[in-house]
């Protein structure tokens, strides 16, 4: 027993290794590398969507601390101990869309619905531009309301009051035409998490209505417009497994993102989703590593989720690799409305609290929040 273990964390040792020196790892091996830090390793076919948890044995705790040491060295190289922030304005809670994780779905009918003025975003961007943010991420559900002229209205009213900043958006799924219109206006990145590589799982945490092949669509049409893209997925969201985190990972890998969001999966009360469990710190974690490893140019942020199921979470995804936060711009009146999840954090404070809570929590890390526009960086290997 003792020798089998020990060779299983050598195994896992080497593939740690070959993943830092290859930037690539075979969809066997992703699940090797995943199956070692969860307690079901690769379940076969009948057990596909058993729940995956992260273990917590002391030997997997030395895997995942040598993944973020290397994780670590690889940011390092390209960004050192600068931390991007980008200002997250959430414009609107009112969606058409129906995903059974999320709590601004279409019906949950407790959900108070909002939709921000023109006006209100832009006042948002310009007390963040006050406070040192070059980026703005305007994100919501996906209401009929913002319609192409109105976003590109929007985005041409930011580029002017702040040409030095980026527009990001993350507006959820859109035509060809739409999306080229919104960059031909200005818009710099688009956030649209693929949520799942694994179609059979996508079909699991979303309606009928919804399909897998559209999502990529949006994804490969962003990337060829020039957006520099976001992908990303729920870390312990129900019906994933070492399998579909492995899928997840070589989509990663091929699709090359210049951004990449991954948090936890916190339950929301009013979703079909209520009496599943949150994914875990630890799985998150060795996942951001994972990915750092993977591009270590890649733009990963430290999410809102993780500081949710872990008071000290963000600086725990930073101490893994990642190297942005997004703290919320959003007016204090909206906050507690756009709940995606239970207990979201920070729906209290005004911005400039936001702000300089994170430079300090960053800061008590030996890291240093940036105001740069904070781009995708050229990365050579060495
Ligand atoms: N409508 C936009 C924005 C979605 S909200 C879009 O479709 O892209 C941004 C992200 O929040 C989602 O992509 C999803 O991955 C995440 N999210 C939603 N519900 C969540 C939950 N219950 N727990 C954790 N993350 C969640």
């Amino acid at each position: 027993m003792e020798m089998e273990e020990e060779r299983t964390e050598k195994r896992t040792i080497s593939l740690i290794e070959k993943l830092e020196a290859q930037h690539s790892l075979t969809l066997a091996e992703y699940e090797a590398l995943v199956g070692y830090m969860v307690e079901r390793p690769v379940p076969d076919s009948a057990e596909r969507f058993l729940e995956c948890k992260a273990s917590t044995g002391r030997r997997t705790d030395r895997a995942a601390a040598l993944l973020a040491e290397k994780a670590v060295a690889a940011r390092q190289q390209v960004y050192g101990k600068d931390v991007y922030i980008r200002g997250l304005i959430e414009i609107s809670n009112i969606c058409k869309n129906d995903c059974y994780y999320c709590g601004i779905r279409r019906s949950n009918r407790s959900c108070e619905r909002y939709r921000l003025s023109e006006q209100e975003i832009l006042e948002c961007c310009a007390t963040g531009y006050a406070l040192g943010f070059r980026t703005f991420v305007l994100q919501g559900g996906e209401d009929a309301h913002f319609s192409d002229e109105v976003v590109c209205r929007l985005i041409g009213q930011i580029k002017k009051n702040h040409p030095d900043c980026a527009v990001t958006l993350s507006l959820g799924e859109r035509s060809r035409e739409s999306y080229q219109r919104m960059y031909d206006a200005g818009a710099d990145r688009y956030l649209l998490r693929h949520e799942t590589a694994d179609k059979a799982h996508y079909e699991k945490l979303h309606p009928p209505q919804m399909s897998f092949d559209n999502r990529m669509r949006c994804l490969r049409d962003l990337k060829e417009i020039g957006y520099q893209v976001g992908c990303g997925f729920m870390v312990g969201s129900p019906y994933q497994t070492v399998q579909t985190i492995s899928e997840d990972l070589k989509f990663i890998e091929e699709f090359r993102p210049d951004m990449c969001g991954i948090g936890p999966f916190v339950p929301h009360q009013a979703t079909p989703f209520a009496k599943e469990s949150a994914g875990t710190v630890e799985l998150t974690c060795y996942l951001l590593s994972i990915i750092r490893l993977i591009h270590p140019n890649v733009l990963l942020p430290s999410t809102t989720a993780l500081g949710t199921i872990d008071p000290q979470g963000r600086e725990k995804g930073i101490l893994s690799g990642a190297n942005v936060v997004m703290p919320n711009l959003s007016p204090v009146s909206v906050r507690k409305k756009y709940e995606l999840y239970d207990n979201k954090i920070c729906t209290g404070e005004e911005s400039a609290q936001c702000r300089h809570c994170l430079e300090q929590r960053m800061e008590s890390i030996g890291y240093h929040v940036v105001t740069a526009r904070g781009d995708v960086k050229e990365w050579r290997d060495s």
